[in-house]
């Protein structure tokens, strides 16, 4: 029978297992991730998970039985580190060498460092994106008053959000000119930032850094680019992605920006597709080539490499969205707003329940809804039909 082979056991990969059974695979089907545990969910690490509301076991995608009922085999703790197209090989850290028919990279991205400023390797910094991170930040919980957050996106503003509940004095740095500066508009920036001063953290804009500044090999403070030293017993950086792309590049695969692949998932060689946060696909919502970080897009472009692999090949075509939790407000994301030429806001910021409609030549092309969902479902639906905003919105 034929083999497939998934690189990575993230939130796409687990999608692809079930969606490949779904789809009438019926060859073997081997899991290789370098993680220690079964598939999880990473949003809620910088959410619930930090904030000690939820157990391991609740992070799982899907119990440890639903890999077995499928005659999924799991390689845990184990790192693809070469591909070999012409013989159908992968090889591992562990030095097996495990032949495929199929291959299907879902490798993901990892944190931005900052190795090259001055103090980087003390101990007491931190980065963002497993949960055995997340473990080892909450065992330096006890006892930390100051924690310093670098970077200003989503992830460094919902940990701040986090920390902040569980007591600790919190200082937001952005080098940005403001924060979310990448993925959004002034307006909604500047809903946050109000947010998070009301809640108590610090937020500091315009602001890099300069060092890490520690005694005894442990970090208690950094000093910004403009020379003031803040009091850190702990540090958390989120200051972007890089894309695990090494394996797809080095075997000779098409790469710009990420893993380029068509809208089957398919990868410059047939036999192999890829998915998820390592992908650069093109969208025809916003008729060019993207990058996404997001559950939703990973989720989503697993179903159509199944389907490819199943052979029923169905493109690509989904509008991009996102989610972020931040204490009680719960901000939803339809679309893309780059590009906007208008912003419309409907309700009110005061009451931290509104939407914001991004418009481009009065077509509604994306929006940003604070704890209402509605208005995301029906914005959703106005950027697929291309539409403008209804006479009720615009009131
Ligand atoms: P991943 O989930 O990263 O999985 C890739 C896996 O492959 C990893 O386990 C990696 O270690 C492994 N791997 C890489 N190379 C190899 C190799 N050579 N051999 C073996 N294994 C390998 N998205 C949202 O939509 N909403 C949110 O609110 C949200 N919050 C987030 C909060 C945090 C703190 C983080 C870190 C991310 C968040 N995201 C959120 C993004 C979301 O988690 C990602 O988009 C999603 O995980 C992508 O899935 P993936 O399978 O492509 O990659």
């Amino acid at each position: 029978s034929q083999r497939c082979i998934i690189v990575g056991a993230g939130h796409a990969a687990a999608q692809m297992v079930a969606s490949l059974r779904s789809g009438g695979w019926d060859g073997e089907i081997l899991l290789i991730g370098d993680e220690p545990s079964l598939p999880y969910q990473r949003p809620p690490l910088s959410k619930g998970y930090l904030g000690g509301e939820m157990t391991q076991q609740q992070l799982f995608i899907r119990p440890e039985t639903f890999y077995q009922k499928h005659h999924v085999e799991l390689l845990l703790n184990t790192r693809v580190s070469a591909i070999d197209r012409e013989r159908k090989t992968v090889s591992t850290n562990k030095g097996e060498a495990l032949d495929y028919d199929r291959l299907c990279l879902a490798t993901g991205t990892r944190p931005r460092r900052l190795d090259c400023l001055p103090g980087a390797a003390l101990n007491g910094i931190h980065y963002l994106r497993s949960a055995v991170d997340v473990e080892r930040i909450r065992g330096e919980l006890a006892g930390t008053k100051n924690a310093v957050i670098v970077g200003g996106g989503y992830i460094g503003l919902e940990t701040a959000a986090s920390l902040r509940k569980a007591g600790l004095q919190v200082t937001v740095v952005e080098a940005a000119e403001r924060i979310l500066q990448r993925v959004t508009s002034p307006q909604l920036s500047e809903f946050f930032r109000r947010l998070h001063r009301e809640e108590g953290a610090t937020i500091l804009e315009g602001t890099g850094l300069a060092e890490f500044v520690g005694t005894n090999g442990r970090v208690n403070a950094v000093r910004t680019n403009g020379g003031e030293l803040l009091p850190a017993d702990l540090v958390i950086v989120g200051v972007g992605v890089e894309v695990n792309g090494e394996l797809a590049r080095d075997c000779g695969l098409e790469y710009d920006n990420g893993i380029v692949v068509d809208d089957y998932c398919r990868t410059s060689d047939e036999g192999i597709v890829a998915i998820g946060d390592c992908t650069y696909h093109y969208n025809a919502h916003y008729d060019r080539r993207l990058r996404l970080e997001s559950v939703p897009n990973a989720t989503e472009q697993a179903k159509i490499a199944a389907k490819t692999l199943c052979g029923k090949l169905q493109p690509y075509n989904s509008l991009p969205w996102f989610w972020s939790d931040q204490y009680d407000i719960k901000l939803q994301i339809a679309g893309l707003s780059q590009g906007y030429d208008e912003v419309v806001v409907k309700g009110d910021r005061e009451s931290r329940s509104f939407c914001l409609y991004y418009l481009k030549a009065g077509r509604v092309i994306a929006a940003d809804a604070v704890n209402s969902p509605r208005d995301f479902m029906q914005a959703k639906k106005l950027i697929q039909s291309r539409s403008g905003l209804p006479e009720e919105a615009l009131a």
